[in-house]
């Protein structure tokens, strides 16, 4: 979402978790200025397409990067938030714009049990 009363960074504010912009927390846009940033994409990447576990949607609720109702499949929920929530397809498309991105170095989290696996 657009701070409208603010300039700057501070002017784009992600509509799932409340902050604003800044160099490592860069920004992808969905429709009518919706914003979701790197940090919760790389949540919700991970929990929707690693974990495949996202959060049942009430009837009449709609991805705020789409906004099409009723959409089928996976979605997450903002933690900050209650009523944003984002399709797994926007989220997917999101970071896949960032991950392209040239000007910041996100890539898509990696399966979460790929890292770490100690065999002591
Ligand atoms: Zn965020
Ligand atoms: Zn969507």
């Amino acid at each position: 979402m657009h701070n409208e009363g603010a300039d700057g960074a501070e002017y784009f504010v992600c509509d799932f978790c409340l902050n604003t912009w800044s160099d490592d927390r860069p920004m992808v846009e969905g429709h009518r200025g919706a914003l979701v940033c790197s940090h919760c994409l790389s949540i919700a990447f991970s929990e929707l397409v690693h974990l495949r576990s996202g959060s049942p949607v009430e009837p009449g609720e709609t991805c705020v990067l789409c906004l099409e109702p009723d959409r089928p499949g996976l979605h997450w929920r903002s933690p900050v938030r209650e009523e944003a929530i984002g399709c797994i397809r926007c989220i997917k498309q999101s970071a896949g714009v960032l991950h392209k991105d040239p000007d910041h170095a996100w890539t898509k989290p990696a399966p979460i049990n790929a890292e770490g696996g100690s065999d002591d």
